[in-house]
């Protein structure tokens, strides 16, 4: 071990368990592809008043979780907590809205930074995947992306998982039920924060999981019954596609997340076998979002999806992922004469599309099939002094056993052949 160990609440993807994380990012990432999504990236950190203005001041990841700083120049930066702000602020930046095409159909894959207090699922850097759909008012795209999160995460063999779905009304008529809930919360017997929070997002007092406040939120007014006709209609469109696509769900009123964006469509992915950090992902609607860090109107909609509670998803369902093994061809010399015929090989091999890897350090046929072993590889070619004075390699399949002398000229051929 060296001096240093990795910052607390992070951890390093090393393989050969990283090769889960690449293959959940792609299972992800795949149906967006397949949707008419384009790739954004986007710098790591932003101006720190992008996120205050866009998240919000009053969360907690703006107040509580933000790596922000100075730089030397006086700049005042923060590690991107999340990724909805940055991407609509590239899209803005970049003129995308003004191709003519809404909306600007967008997707991503990143880390994240957020100060919390580390826990199994909760980490200071993170990883997402997600979507935006920019600049379009239609419950189809709502729709969209929510079977296509559905579809990622049966793709990966998952299905323990949950879909909460909820309508947060819109700035006709959210400030009425605000105002209504406000009033009812007042009226309850509660710390000074979250007294505080009453004035400034009391919807998120009813995300507060602490059985105490849970048991007092009973009879709390519930936004359902304060949504104006344009939002009630539009919600129900969502769930009537949602239904028609075969996407199960479930409606839950409470349901607000964390983020002071979201207007309308709101809704979590939660996967049961994870206990409390049991969301995999979220999103929602964020029509003010554009105005709120000086964009035009541009009514949006995306989500995001954590692959680190993925990968945990997998492992709590027991879900080991089919992946090809990283090398197909293990190549062993035995002696100077081969290590210099066989590293022509592999690089034949590889030029081929092969993966193809090389007992390197001079090591014996022992250690060498060692190694040949640990990486997973098909086939082993091993070739000494005596094959190559015939003109052959010896080709041995490690799934059978089977071993054949092929000549050297017909190596990649031999193998290509076995591996349609
Ligand atoms: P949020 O932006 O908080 O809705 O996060 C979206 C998804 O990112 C969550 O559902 C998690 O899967 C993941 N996520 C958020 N914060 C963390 C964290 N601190 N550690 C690991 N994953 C996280």
């Amino acid at each position: 071990m060296s001096t240093f160990q990795a910052p607390k609440g992070t951890y390093d993807l090393l393989p050969p368990d990283s090769a889960t994380y690449l293959a959940v990012r792609e299972a992800i990432a795949a149906p967006l592809r397949n949707s008419g999504y384009g790739y954004v990236e986007t710098p790591g950190f932003e101006n720190v008043e992008l996120f205050a203005r866009g998240v919000g001041e009053s969360t907690d990841i703006v107040t509580k979780e933000m790596y922000a700083f100075e730089t030397k120049g006086g700049d005042k930066l923060a590690l991107r907590p999340e990724g909805t702000a940055s991407v609509l602020r590239a899209a803005l930046e970049g003129n995308l809205h003004k191709a003519g095409n809404l909306p600007v159909k967008l997707w991503y894959s990143g880390s994240y930074y957020r100060y919390e207090r580390p826990q199994k699922g909760r980490y200071r850097h993170f990883s997402q995947v997600g979507a935006e759909a920019i600049g379009a008012e239609d419950p189809a795209l709502d729709a969209e992306l929510i079977i296509l999160a559905d579809q990622a995460y049966r793709s990966l063999g998952l299905k323990e998982f949950r879909i909460l779905l909820n309508s947060l009304g819109d700035k006709e008529c959210r400030p009425v039920y605000r105002a209504a809930l406000q009033e009812f919360l007042r009226g309850l017997d509660l710390d000074e924060e979250t007294r505080r929070r009453i004035d400034i997002n009391p919807l998120r007092v009813l995300d507060d999981k602490r059985a105490d406040v849970q048991k007092q939120l009973v009879g709390a007014p519930m936004l359902a019954d304060y949504l104006c006709d344009a939002c009630k209609a539009y919600h129900e469109q969502v769930r009537e596609l949602l239904t028609a696509a075969g996407v199960g769900y479930e409606d839950d009123p409470k349901l607000v997340r964390g983020l002071d964006y979201y207007t309308r469509t709101t809704f979590e992915f939660v996967h049961d076998g994870l206990g409390s950090q049991s969301a995999v992902g979220g999103g929602g609607r964020y029509d003010g979002l554009s105005e709120m860090i000086g964009g035009p109107a541009l009514p949006s909609v995306g989500w995001a999806l954590g692959v680190d509670r993925t990968v945990l998803a997998l492992e709590a369902e027991g879900i080991t992922l089919d992946l090809p093994a990283a090398t197909t061809v293990f190549a062993v010399p035995l002696g100077e004469e081969a290590r210099r015929v066989l590293f022509a090989k592999v690089t034949e091999l590889r030029r081929a599309g092969v993966a193809a890897d090389f007992s390197y350090g001079g090591k014996g046929l022992k250690g060498a099939m060692k190694n040949a072993n640990r990486s997973g590889a098909r086939f082993t070619v091993v070739a000494g002094e005596r094959d190559l004075a015939e003109g052959v390699v010896q080709l041995k399949d490690m799934e059978s056993g089977e071993q054949e002398a092929v000549a050297v000229d017909e190596v990649v051929a031999v193998v290509k052949s076995k591996l349609v």
